[in-house]
């Protein structure tokens, strides 16, 4: 791993409100670390990752971001937030909405740690979701990780669709709410 530098991923500027400044102090000397924070505009770029979109995000050699999807669930959760801080590292987490609702403490302590909140529909259903039926989970699911962090504009405008199962209608929809349709780039 060494050589190999991570970016955390932050919202942009009109949802964080620099709020989380990246002066994190780190006491691990031999840390991965963060090379560097990257601000996304939804607007300038709603759709992002190679798998889907054949486009990713300006990086430079070496940097990488992480990503974790489907939690928060104890024990699973916390291992990789001890991991991370281990490393002085910062990853985004897109949440589902009723884990966000069984766990909100997990929540808040995943928003403490300085990491980036993204959300992944309210059931995670593994189809390719009809329009009407897509926009109730990404709504739904948005409401619940918000209403578990006592401030929602801590929320990053950041989704991803559950198994990759993505459908243009979906795309069309998250972009008129401002939201970014996160694919991979590598899958785990
Ligand atoms: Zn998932």
């Amino acid at each position: 791993m060494r050589g190999v530098r991570h970016i955390a991923l932050l919202a942009g500027p009109l949802v964080l409100g620099g709020s989380i400044a990246p002066a994190w102090s780190c006491a691990n000397p031999y840390a991965l670390g963060v090379s560097r924070v990257l601000q996304i505009d939804a607007r300038a770029m709603p759709l992002v990752s190679s798998h889907d979109y054949g486009f990713s995000l300006p990086l430079a050699p070496g940097e990488v971001v992480l990503t974790f999807d489907d939690g928060p669930v104890a024990p699973y959760t916390n291992a990789v937030l001890r991991a991370l801080a281990d490393q002085c590292v910062r990853a985004t987490f897109f949440m589902v909405g009723r884990e966000a609702n069984a766990n909100p403490a997990l929540v808040r302590q995943i928003r403490a740690a300085g990491h980036t909140i993204g959300t992944h529909t309210q059931s995670h259903l593994l189809y390719r979701m009809p329009a009407d039926r897509a926009a109730r989970e990404i709504n739904a699911g948005i409401a619940s990780v918000g209403a578990a962090l006592s401030t929602p504009r801590a929320l990053a405008p950041f989704f991803r669709f559950p198994g990759l199962f993505r459908t243009t209608e979906a795309e069309r929809y998250l972009r008129s709410r401002g939201l970014i349709s996160w694919s991979v780039d590598v899958d785990s």
